[in-house]
């Protein structure tokens, strides 16, 4: 190889290590999420709305970093965040010991749930119902997780929760899995569907960084403290979800 190739590849390697190592060297925090997810993320016009890039945008502002929000598939955020492409994973992630494999959990900003939808002409009434049924999830999430547990279930998996609801509402499914929050919306939308109270999961959504990127994942909890600590995050949260 030619001297000046290999100088140049390493001058590259080197700006590369300084700018990306620890995520925010290029002075932005991207967000990568799945903005179909109400009221966590979703798009309004050319937007994504939500609580979590709420809280994200205060994060950034606190770090003195610019937000970038990158929509993409629920299971392809993960690794998004591996490789360097997005500084954050923010998407109502649920902390699983799995995920924990592959990337590090800030501490959790808020408490979760998975129910389940069913229409209301169903006569499922609890998750032990279930057993034998054709269940639709979003693949690769906590409630993709939950019915594989489920006995004789047949799983559909769906790459967006808004086919899952179609298929339910066109009576090619029994019943989708999905986050309480989410699926309340869900529910609102679409008349025909209703939700069984008995909860299935209690979960807590954090925000994921590369294993790597220790630095961000402390300044990330020290701003999320803060945050808490000043009534911020509970702020967002009711903005989005009015207590029952
Ligand atoms: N909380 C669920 C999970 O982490 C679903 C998240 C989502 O679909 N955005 O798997």
């Amino acid at each position: 190889m030619k001297r000046s190739i290999i100088v140049l590849m390493s001058l590259c390697a080197a700006i590369c290590l300084g700018a990306c190592s620890n995520g925010s060297g290029s002075g932005k925090l991207v967000m990568a999420t799945n903005a179909a997810f109400p009221p966590y993320e979703s798009v309004e016009g050319d937007k994504v709305i939500g609580i979590d890039p709420e809280i994200a945008q205060l994060i950034a502002d606190d770090l003195g970093l610019e937000l970038v929000i990158e929509d993409m598939a629920f299971d392809s955020i993960i690794a998004a965040v591996q490789s360097g492409k997005a500084d954050i994973a923010m998407a109502g992630m649920t902390v699983t010991e799995d995920r924990k494999e592959n990337i590090n959990f800030s501490d959790p900003y808020t408490t979760a749930a998975q129910v389940i939808l069913v229409k209301n002409t169903s006569s499922v009434q609890s998750p032990d119902d279930l057993a034998g049924l054709t269940i639709g999830v979003q693949i690769g999430t906590t409630g993709d997780i939950y019915a594989e547990d489920i006995e004789n279930a047949n799983i559909e998996r769906y790459s967006k929760y808004f086919e899952a609801i179609n298929a339910l509402n066109q009576d090619k499914i029994d019943a989708v899995i999905v986050d309480r929050e989410p699926g309340k919306v869900f529910v609102g939308e679409n008349p025909d569907l209703v939700m069984i109270d008995e909860e299935f999961t209690v979960e807590e959504y954090a925000i994921g960084v590369a294993k790597e990127n220790t630095e961000l994942l402390d300044n990330i909890n020290a701003s999320l403290k803060k945050l808490k600590d000043s009534g911020k995050i509970d702020e967002i949260i009711g903005k989005y979800i009015t207590a029952e």
